[in-house]
C-alpha cells in the first residue's frame, strides 16, 4: 500500500474509534478522569498524530515513503531497523510491534514526560506531512527541509493544546499501526502479523500496491469519511 493509504486509513481509524468506543479503552492503560468522551480539540488532534503512525511499520524499508522522512538521519535509521527487524515486512508487520509502540509510548510519557511526548508529536507529524505529499518530491533536503518546517511549525501549535501525558497517546499509536497492517494484509504479499512465527496473513484484495485504486478511490473515500466523523463528533460534542 502507499503512504496516503496508510496515513488516510490510520485517520479514518482513529476518528470512528474516537467517537464510539468507551473512553476507558482510548485511554488504556490510564483510569479515565470522569468525562465521558474525548474533547474535541483531543479528537482531532489525534486525527493527524494516528495519520503519522500509521506509517510506522514501514520503518523496516530503507527505500519506503518515511526512510526519507528526515534526510539521512531517517534513512539510516530505517536501514538499521531494517536490519534488526530481518527484512521489510517481518517484525515490524506483526501485533508484537503494535503492542511495542503503543507500550513505548505510554512508557515514554511516563517516565520522560513532556519532551518525549512533543518529541513524538513532531516525529508523528513529519510522517504524516510526508505521506500525505504535503511537501516535495525526492530524497533532497528541499523535501526532508520542508517537512522539518511543516512538522516544526505543526508541533508548536500542538504545544499549546497537548498535555504532559495526553491518555490517549498510546492507542493512538497502537491504532495507528493497526491500521497500517490491515492495509498491507490487503496486498498480495500480506504480513507475519504473529512473528516470530513464520505464518503470513494476507487476503489479496489489492492487487498491486501504488496502483489506481487507491490514488484516487481509497484515499479520498477515507479522507471523507473521516472529515464527516470529525463533522458528527464536533457537532455533538463541541
Ligand atoms: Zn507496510
Amino acid at each position: 500500500m502507499l503512504g496516503h493509504s496508510h496515513a488516510t486509513s490510520g485517520a479514518f481509524a482513529w476518528s470512528v474509534a474516537a467517537a464510539t468506543l468507551p473512553i476507558s479503552a482510548l485511554v488504556y492503560p490510564v483510569l479515565p478522569t470522569g468525562d465521558a468522551h474525548l474533547g474535541a480539540v483531543e479528537v482531532l488532534l489525534g486525527t493527524f498524530l494516528t495519520a503519522g503512525a500509521a506509517l510506522l511499520p514501514d520503518a523496516d524499508h530503507p527505500n519506503g515513503t518515511i526512510a526519507h522522512v528526515l534526510g539521512p538521519i531517517s534513512y539510516h535509521l530505517c536501514r538499521l531497523i531494517s536490519w534488526i527487524s530481518g527484512g521489510h515486512r517481518h517484525a515490524t508487520h506483526s501485533f508484537a510491534f503494535v503492542i511495542a509502540v503503543a507500550y513505548g509510548t505510554w512508557a515514554g510519557e511516563h517516565w520522560l514526560g513532556r519532551y518525549f511526548t512533543l518529541g513524538l508529536v513532531f516525529f508523528l507529524l513529519a510522517l504524516a506531512v510526508r505521506a500525505l505529499h504535503l511537501c516535495p518530491a525526492g530524497e533532497g533536503i528541499e523535501a526532508w527541509g520542508t517537512v522539518i518546517i511543516l512538522a516544526a511549525a505543526g508541533t508548536f501549535a500542538m504545544d499549546h493544546w497537548i498535555t504532559d501525558k495526553p491518555a490517549w497517546l498510546p492507542f493512538a499509536v497502537g491504532l495507528g499501526a493497526l491500521a497500517h497492517l490491515a492495509g498491507d494484509c490487503l496486498t498480495d504479499k500480506g504480513c507475519r502479523l504473529f512473528w516470530p512465527f513464520p505464518l503470513r496473513t494476507c487476503v489479496p484484495v489489492i492487487e498491486r500496491t501504488g496502483n489506481k485504486v487507491e490514488t484516487w478511490i481509497l484515499s479520498p473515500l477515507f479522507t471523507l469519511a473521516t472529515l464527516a466523523v470529525l463533522w458528527h463528533v464536533f457537532s455533538v460534542n463541541p
